[in-house]
């Protein structure tokens, strides 16, 4: 199968773009290489470099290669971020995702498979946290997520496109060859990893006074190679819709950080600052609907397996990726 990969030389895409590769797909990868690294992508997949925001090039591109299906990773993924340049996230997430699904649609593309995010639901009413549960996003990341799931769904009544949109839990961990690696970092296991490389002094805890057991906020952190896995599965014709990836277990940030020292075997020194804006307390997975419909099985569920993969990457990879 072709595929054709957007952000496929950021965290999440590499890693999906390795796995597709392994599974005999024949992968081009597109990246304005703004947020991921040109030696991120993987040998074996055509390159090439331009913006979403480019249509003539994306559609070129996509000719070209003659795609089957799209994955579609290329995105702005900073809650934080998004709180401070909302312009930012709606431009890039929403307006130049437009020109992919209609670049897709011109090319008469059979699948397309969307990278979105448990923000959609914003602070839920229970967890776990099934697929139907009313989406109410509460930062502009989110908004801008789950907006693209509604025009999706459009593209698919009126042309045909069919889609299967992946909601992630926190993303984490890494494959033999390639990890996370991002120019500004706010993630907390890898900010975590920094300071047992001693590359930062001590770890913020962003907000203590949540009502969680330990006052911290409190995630649902799942493999990378999982998540890869969910996408392959996804390109089957006839996988559609939308489906929540997570393992099912919250844990918070203090007991992240505690996961870390066990793995590293170094001390790793925490502040208490305020909370985060647009961080909702406790987002964990029900993600039965993956397990039934695509046979998804993650084979790395542990959070110690997940911060051991994290973390020898980082050991091999002190500074990341040299671009
Ligand atoms: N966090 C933290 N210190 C950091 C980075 C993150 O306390 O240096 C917290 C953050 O406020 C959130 C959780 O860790 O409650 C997970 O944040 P991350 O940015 O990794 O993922 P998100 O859930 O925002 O996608």
């Amino acid at each position: 199968m072709n595929v054709f990969v957007t952000g496929g030389a950021g965290y999440i895409g590499s890693i999906c773009v390795e796995e597709l590769l392994n599974a005999g797909c024949h992968v081009t990868v597109y990246d304005n290489l703004t947020e991921g690294h040109r030696s991120a992508v993987d040998r074996r997949a055509a390159f090439v470099h331009g913006c979403l925001s480019d249509r003539p090039k994306l559609e070129q591109a996509i000719q070209g290669a003659e795609v089957e299906a799209v994955m579609h990773f290329a995105a702005n993924a900073l809650v934080g971020e998004s709180m401070t340049n909302p312009g930012k996230y709606f431009r890039n997430n929403v307006a130049s995702g437009l020109n992919l699904l209609d670049a897709a649609v011109a090319a008469r593309v059979k699948k397309f498979v969307f990278s979105s995010t448990c923000a959609t639901y914003g602070p839920p009413d229970r967890v776990p946290m099934t697929e139907d549960l009313p989406q109410k996003p509460i930062n502009p990341y989110g908004e801008s997520k789950l907006m693209f799931e509604r025009i999706l769904q459009w593209y698919e009544q009126i042309h045909g496109l069919e889609f299967i949109a992946f909601r992630y839990f926190n993303a984490a961990g890494a494959s033999e060859q390639f990890g996370e690696h991002h120019r500004i970092e706010t993630h907390l296991i890898p900010n975590v990893l920094r300071v047992a490389l001693g590359q930062m002094p001590e770890i913020q805890i962003f907000g203590t006074d949540y009502p969680t057991p330990d006052g911290t906020c409190i995630r649902d952190y799942i493999h990378i190679k999982d998540l890869a896995q969910a996408h392959i599965a996804g390109l089957q014709p006839g996988k559609r819709g939308f489906y929540n990836l997570g393992n099912g277990d919250g844990y918070s940030v203090r007991e992240v950080i505690q996961m870390c020292e066990e793995i590293t075997g170094r001390k790793i020194p925490a502040v208490e600052k305020p909370r985060r804006p647009g961080d909702p307390p406790r987002l964990v997975a029900a993600a039965d609907k993956a397990f039934k419909d695509l046979h998804w099985n993650p084979q790395y569920p542990k959070l110690r397996d997940i911060v051991a993969t994290a973390w020898a990457w980082h050991q091999k990879h002190p500074h990341g990726y040299p671009d």
